[in-house]
C-alpha cells in the first residue's frame, strides 16, 4: 500500500469490484477495470465503457400513471467495447484461469493516470512470459483511451498473436430488485455500419431514440516484423496480429481507441478518423507524459497530504483522483452518481454534484465548478417546462435525476418532491460568486439561474395565516425515509438563504452592469415587485424550532412519529430501503441520511451552537447512513461539537467507502458524493474552514494520529497552503495578496 497507488495481487476474487475501482476515465470517456482478454463465466464481468451524457431514452412503464409523471428515462449506454485483446503464445491462448500464474500484480497510480497489471504466467505447456498490460483514458485527448501491452518471452521462442477486437454487440444491465442497479432496455444500442482502412477499424452506432451516434475507432502500433489480418464479423471487428518472439525480447503494442459523439463532434465518422490519424502518430509514452503533466497540475492544488496514517492518506487521494476522472469537462456533461465506472444510477446527475462534489472543484480548480454551473445553465429550459408541468406558472424547477435535462425520476416521493435540488444549485451559484467573484458568470449566467429558481420557491411557499411565517409544504427533504412533509428545515433554510442573499447579489451585480441586467428584466420579465416578495418570504421563513427540547424537528410532524425500533432490526435488514415498504419507513423517525444536520452545516449561523449540538446527538441515533452521503457531513460536524473521536471514524467510512466497499455495493461504481464528502471532511471538518460573509473561518482540530495534514485552497485569487499539526494552523499565502483570516476567535493578517 502506497499513498499514490492502489495494489491488487489477488484476480480471483470480486472481478466486478476491481473493475470498478481500477477503472479510467477522464471526464468524457469512462473505461471498467476489465480484463483485455476474455474472463471465465465464473468470474462475469461487466465490461463497460461510457461516454459522459451519452444516453437512451425509454418510454417509462408505470402501473397507474398520473398528472406530470416524466413520461421517459434517460440512462447512460455502455457504448461499443474496444477493451478486448486475447493473446495466444506459442498457439496457447493466455488466461490467469489457466496454466500457472507465477506472479500477478495491479495497480492504479494516481500521479500517472494509469493503471498497470504485470503478470507472469507460465502456460499450460510451460511457455512463459512477462505480460504488462497499461491502460489510461488520456486527460490531453478526450477521445482516447490507450492500452499498451508489452510481452516477454522469458524461457521460449515461437509465435505470439494479438486478437484485438472492436465490438458494437454491447448491453447494459437490466433493471433488478435494488433501484439503485439496471436500466430498462439492455440492447439499446444498434450497430449501423462497420469499416475497415489503412488497418484501422470503426464502427457506428446509434440509439433509437435519444437520437444519439458514436463512432469507435481503433488503430494499433506494433513491431515492424508483425503482420496485421483484419476480419469483419457480424457486429465485431478483429484484427489478428501476428509474428515471432526470440527467447529474452520484449515486443511492444499499443492499442488505440478513439471515440467521437453526436453532441461532441458534427461528423462523428469523419472526425473519429482524423482524430485517430494524428493520435497514431504518437506512442504510448507520448501520451503517458501529458498525463503525468495534468495530473501534476491537477494535484498541484487538489493534493491533501496526511502524515501519519497511510490508509486515509490512500483513501483520498484514490477518491480524488476519482473525481477528476469523472468530472465533466463541457457543457453536455456534469458528474454522475457513480462517475464513469459503472451503470449504476442509470449515469444520472443528482443533487450529489451541487453539495458534495462541487466545493472540492470551487476551492481547487474553479473552472471545473464553473463547468458544473454552466452544465445547469444548459438545461434551464428543462427546468422551466418541468415547472410548467408541475403546475408553477413561474421560475424553473431542476430535474432531480436527469441527463440531458429532463426529470427522469418515476418514484416521485423520493424523487420530484426533493424540490431542494433548486435550492442546492442557488447555494452552489451563490458560493461560486462568494469564493472567486466572477461578476462575468453572474451577469451572463448566474444571475438568471436565481431568478428563475426564487421565482419557483416563492411559487410554491405561502405565508400562514395564523402567523404570518413563509412556509413551504409537500416536499422532501435529503432524507429519503421521510417524504411528502411540510416544512422541512434543511428545504426551509437554504430557500431562506437564497431569499436573503438574492436581494444583496441583485444590488450588486445590477450596480455595475446595469445594461445587462436591464435586458435580462426585459427577458424574464423580472418585476420590482418579485425582489420585495423574496425579501419578505426570507424575513419571514419558518424555521420548525421545539423551544422545549431545544432541537429542530426535521420537519412540522416528524416528532410526532414514532421512533424506529433499532434495537430489533436485524443487522441483514440494513440498508432499510431494500428490507421495508416506503410507507413503513415514512410512518417512523428514522433517517437514511444526514438532513437537519446537513443543513446546519451549510447555514450554520441559523441556528445557536447548542441547538446544533442538540440535534446532532438526536438525529445521529435515528440515522441508518445507508446513503453514502451521510458520514461525512456527521464527520464535519462532529468536529464541529468537539466529539473527535467520532469525527474520525465517520470520516473512516467516508474515506475508504469504495477501497473497502463498505456499502458492497462498489460493483455498481464509485460513490462520488462521498469521494467530495471525504475532501469536505478534511477542509471543512478538521479544518473546520466556513466561508462567512466573504472571508475564511477556520476551527482546526487535527486527529490524533495523524502528525500533520495540509492542503492548499483558492480563494478570491489567492492561494493559501493550511498545515494542521498539533500546535494548530499555519496558514501560508502562496499567491495573491494579503488578507485577514479568522482562526477560532482571533483575526489574523495573512500576508
Ligand atoms: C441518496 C440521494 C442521492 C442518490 C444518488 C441516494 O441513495 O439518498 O441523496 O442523491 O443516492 O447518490
Amino acid at each position: 500500500m502506497n499513498g499514490w497507488s492502489l495494489t491488487d495481487t489477488n484476480f480471483k476474487e470480486s472481478y466486478q469490484l476491481k473493475e470498478t475501482l481500477f477503472s479510467t476515465a477522464n471526464g468524457y470517456l469512462g473505461v471498467r477495470g476489465s480484463f483485455e482478454e476474455d474472463t471465465i463465466e465464473s468470474e462475469p464481468s461487466v465490461r463497460g465503457i461510457y461516454i459522459n451524457g451519452f444516453y437512451e431514452s425509454e418510454e417509462i412503464v408505470y402501473g397507474e400513471k398520473l398528472y406530470g409523471f416524466p413520461d421517459r428515462s434517460q440512462s447512460i449506454l455502455n457504448v461499443i467495447d474496444t477493451q478486448k485483446i486475447n493473446l495466444k503464445i506459442n498457439g496457447e491462448k493466455f488466461s490467469l484461469f489457466s496454466g500457472e500464474v507465477l506472479f500477478y500484480e495491479r495497480t492504479l497510480n494516481v500521479k500517472a493516470g494509469i493503471s498497470t497489471r504485470s503478470i507472469h504466467w507460465k502456460s499450460p505447456k510451460g511457455d512463459e512470459v512477462k505480460l504488462i498490460f497499461k491502460r489510461m483514458a488520456s486527460f490531453s485527448q478526450r477521445e482516447l483511451f490507450l492500452i499498451n501491452c508489452s510481452i516477454e518471452a522469458l524461457n521460449f521462442k515461437g509465435e505470439i498473436e494479438l486478437i484485438s477486437t472492436i465490438n458494437g454487440d454491447v448491453s447494459n444491465i437490466v433493471a433488478t430488485d435494488d433501484p439503485r442497479v439496471g436500466t430498462a432496455n439492455a440492447q439499446a444500442l444498434s450497430v449501423v455500419s462497420l469499416l475497415s482502412e489503412n488497418n484501422q477499424s470503426f464502427i457506428e452506432a446509434k440509439t433509437k431514440y435519444s437520437n444519439l451516434k458514436v463512432v469507435a475507432g481503433i488503430a494499433h502500433q506494433i513491431p515492424k516484423i508483425f503482420s496485421e489480418k483484419i476480419l469483419n464479423e457480424d457486429k465485431q471487428i478483429v484484427h489478428f496480429i501476428k509474428g515471432t518472439i526470440q527467447k529474452g525480447e520484449i515486443l511492444n503494442f499499443t492499442k488505440f481507441a478513439v471515440y467521437t459523439d453526436t453532441n461532441r463532434h458534427n461528423n462523428e465518422l469523419q472526425q473519429n478518423k482524423s482524430i485517430l490519424k494524428s493520435v497514431v502518430a504518437n506512442n504510448f509514452e507520448y501520451y503517458a507524459d501529458l498525463q503525468k503533466k495534468y495530473l501534476n497540475d491537477f494535484w498541484e492544488f487538489a493534493d491533501v497530504k496526511i502524515e501519519g496514517d497511510e490508509k486515509m492518506q490512500q483513501g483520498l487521494r484514490f477518491n480524488l483522483f476519482h473525481l477528476v476522472q469523472s468530472v465533466g469537462k463541457d457543457r453536455w456533461s456534469n458528474i454522475s452518481a457513480k462517475g464513469l465506472s459503472g451503470e449504476g444510477y442509470e449515469g444520472h446527475y443528482f443533487w450529489d454534484t451541487e453539495i458534495y462534489i462541487f466545493p472540492f472543484f470551487l476551492f481547487t480548480n474553479s473552472d471545473l465548478a464553473k463547468n458544473l454551473l454552466n452544465y445547469r445553465y444548459n438545461i434551464l429550459d428543462f427546468a422551466r417546462k418541468r415547472a410548467r408541468q408541475m403546475g408553477h406558472n413561474i421560475g424553473a424547477l431542476y430535474p432531480w435525476r436527469t441527463i440531458a435535462g429532463d426529470e427522469c425520476s418515476p418514484f416521485f416521493p423520493a424523487g420530484t418532491a426533493q424540490y431542494h435540488i433548486n435550492v442546492d444549485i442557488a447555494y452552489s451559484i451563490i458560493q461560486y460568486y462568494n469564493v472567486t467573484d466572477d461578476m462575468a458568470f453572474m451577469v451572463d449566467k448566474g444571475l438568471e439561474m436565481l431568478i428563475e429558481i426564487a421565482r419557483l420557491m416563492y411559487h410554491i411557499g405561502h405565508f400562514r395565516q395564523s402567523d404570518g411565517k413563509f412556509c413551504i409544504d409537500s416536499v422532501t427533504g435529503p432524507d429519503e425515509y421521510t417524504c411528502i412533509v411540510n416544512n422541512n428545515y434543511y428545504t426551509n433554510v437554504l430557500t431562506k438563504n437564497l431569499f436573503v442573499q438574492f436581494e444583496a447579489i441583485w444590488n450588486e451585480v445590477s450596480s455595475l452592469n446595469s445594461n445587462k441586467v436591464n435586458e435580462l428584466v426585459k427577458k424574464l420579465e423580472f418585476k420590482s415587485q418579485e425582489l420585495k416578495d423574496f425579501s419578505s418570504a426570507g424575513k419571514a421563513m419558518f424555521l420548525p424550532f421545539d423551544e422545549k427540547r431545544k432541537l429542530h424537528p426535521q420537519d412540522d410532524s416528524f416528532f410526532n412519529k414514532k421512533v424506529w425500533d433499532f434495537e430489533n432490526t436485524a443487522k441483514e435488514n440494513y440498508p432499510l430501503l431494500l428490507n421495508y415498504h416506503p410507507l413503513t419507513l415514512y410512518r417512523h423517525q428514522v433517517c437514511k441520511q444526514a438532513d437537519t444536520i446537513l443543513g446546519h452545516f451549510l447555514l450554520e449561523n441559523e441556528s445557536s451552537l447548542e441547538a446544533i449540538e442538540n440535534d446532532y446527538n438526536y438525529y445521529e441515533k435515528i440515522t441508518t447512513h445507508d446513503s453514502s452521503l451521510s458520514t461525512c457531513i456527521f464527520s464535519i460536524m462532529a468536529n464541529r461539537i468537539g466529539e473527535y473521536d467520532k469525527a474520525y471514524d465517520y470520516f473512516m467510512n467516508t474515506a475508504r467507502l469504495d477501497i473497502d466497499n463498505l456499502h458492497h455495493n462498489t460493483k455498481d461504481g464509485i460513490h462520488t458524493a462521498c469521494m467530495g464528502g471525504s475532501w469536505m471532511s478534511i477542509v471543512f471538518g478538521f479544518a473546520g474552514m466556513r466561508v462567512v460573509n466573504g472571508a475564511l473561518n477556520f476551527h482546526p482540530h487535527l486527529p490524533e494520529k495523524w502528525k500533520s495534514l495540509q492542503f492548499k485552497i483558492k480563494f478570491k485569487k489567492r492561494i493559501l497552503e493550511c498545515l494542521l499539526t498539533t500546535d494548530g494552523i499555519q496558514i501560508t499565502l502562496k499567491k495573491g495578496t494579503p488578507l485577514n483570516v479568522k482562526i477560532d476567535d482571533k483575526i489574523l493578517n495573512i500576508k
